[in-house]
């Protein structure tokens, strides 16, 4: 495997899809008209498009190749078969439900496992699997190590659960209020952070001590095998094949958001070796995505799913995929830029605080950040602060620890020369970050503000 200097893409282009350069003066009246927001922006106006790393994935010839094979029966399509076994062969288990995405999966979990009064013990919580949580009448319980509230931390495995908080949760609620613990490969919200062999291990040994149930979220489980082979004592040089099945081994079972790791556009599944909840979870699928061997999906779907199964544990394709994100952080970090650290493996996060000091959290810094990014070179980022913490109970603004701009990286999709072009941006703003004002909220809709809250500079 290369661990020299120069790691090029380990992909050649087979087709390609013409970006749009626009003018300083053409975007500056872009952003005016989508209210400062870039997720108001029209995607056609966008040079690099880092506003998220979901479903944005570039499929390979093989997986476009796969689409034509896509069995569309209602029942019983070779299809499903085909993802099953992928499934089997790649993740381990014996039972896989498939859903349109992530939070499908979501959703039967946690209506098959989750009664009023429950506790759902995590290592940090995730918007739509808390939603869930929270919708069956659970409460997510935080027990990741304090290290990931903290940007500047730098721990390898800044994803761990603590242990201690884990089981003081257990002994606090009660192991039979507990329907499972959740634990997140790679912990996206702590910035794609990754937990460690030996968590995962100790993690298990403390379910089986009370007789948990142990679920992960395995959206980004690849890259989190990444770091387990690059970080942990043992697993230096083992194919990252091997290292993911050995993670998912300490489990009972998986929620999977296909439009991450599985390098596709949509799809997502369900995974467990329990024959119970299998059961349980082909009745409930029925009700919201379909039947059980499409689950809301195309059989083309489920082929470039499964096909993507084998290629996202290629030992190549995954360190590049984490130097690549790497390269873009360790240029902002050579020039001083204020980033979350370690570099995670999706993502960049700018720390905002730091980076414009003189504006307000009040006037929305992360976002007026954002918007200028994409002002200076179409750049597209995304606001994670105060804009998105919304508001409490008592209508006040929350008032979020971490204001952050996320640029997030698709997979496949941009080259190393795209990350230079975001890193010279990215670095130029800082260098004149004093000029930089402000921004006053002009709408806000009643929930979900920052998907179309709108903003006017502030003089
Ligand atoms: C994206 C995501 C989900 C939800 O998946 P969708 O496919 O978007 O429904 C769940 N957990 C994590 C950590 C995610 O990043």
């Amino acid at each position: 495997m290369p661990r020299r200097d120069i790691m090029a893409e380990p992909y050649k282009i087979k087709s390609v899809e013409t970006i749009r350069m626009t003018t300083p003066e053409y975007r500056q009246r872009a952003i005016a008209e989508a209210g400062y927001n870039t997720f108001l922006l029209k995607s056609e106006d966008v040079y690099i498009d880092l506003l998220t790393d979901s479903g944005t994935n570039a499929m390979s010839d093989m997986q476009w190749s796969a689409l034509m094979h896509g069995d569309e029966a209602y029942a019983g399509a070779r299809s499903f078969f085909r993802l099953e076994k992928a499934v089997q062969e790649i993740y381990g288990y014996k039972h896989m439900v498939p859903t349109h995405q992530g939070r499908g999966a979501e959703n039967l979990l946690s209506t098959i496992l989750i009664r009023p009064g429950h506790y759902v013990p995590q290592n940090m919580y995730f918007t739509t699997t808390r939603a869930h949580q929270e919708r069956n009448g659970g409460t997510f319980v935080d027990v990741i190590i304090d290290e990931a509230h903290d940007s500047q931390a730098e721990h390898p495995f800044k994803g761990n659960v603590d242990l201690k908080k884990l089981e003081e949760t257990i002994n606090r609620v009660g192991p039979q209020n507990i329907p499972y613990v959740n634990v997140a490969l790679t912990v996206n919200m702590a910035g794609g952070q990754p937990v460690s062999m030996q968590n995962l291990r100790d993690v298990r040994k403390i379910c089986d001590k009370y007789g948990l149930r142990l679920m992960y979220d395995a959206t980004r489980a690849v890259e989190n095998a990444f770091f387990i082979q690059e970080r942990e004592e043992g697993y230096a040089g083992k194919p990252i094949r091997e290292i993911f099945k050995e993670m998912m081994s300490y489990s009972d079972g998986c929620t999977m958001s296909g439009k991450k790791d599985l390098l596709v556009n949509i799809g997502g599944f369900l995974a467990m070796n329990d024959d119970d909840i299998f059961a349980q979870a082909k009745e409930l699928v029925v009700v919201f995505e379909g039947m059980p061997s499409y689950g809301g999906l195309a059989g083309r779907d489920m082929e470039a799913m499964a096909q993507g199964c084998y290629e996202m544990v290629d030992d190549h394709y995954i360190a590049h995929r984490i130097y690549q994100v790497r390269y873009l952080g360790e240029q902002l970090i050579k020039n001083d830029v204020p980033i979350v650290r370690p570099v995670g493996g999706h993502a960049v996060f700018l720390d905002a605080r730091r980076f414009l000091p003189h504006i307000d959290q009040d006037q929305f810094p992360s976002q007026a950040l954002a918007a200028a990014l994409y002002e200076d070179s179409g750049v597209r980022s995304m606001e994670r602060g105060i804009v998105s913490a919304g508001r409490n109970k008592r209508g006040e603004n929350n008032h979020p620890k971490l204001e952050l701009v996320r640029l997030t990286i698709p997979r496949r999709v941009y080259t190393d020369r795209h990350m230079d072009v975001v890193a010279d941006s990215v670095i130029d703003l800082y260098q004149k970050r004093n000029s930089l004002a402000g921004l006053k909220m002009v709408y806000e809709p009643p929930t979900l503000r920052f998907f179309t809250a709108r903003f006017e500079r502030l003089p």
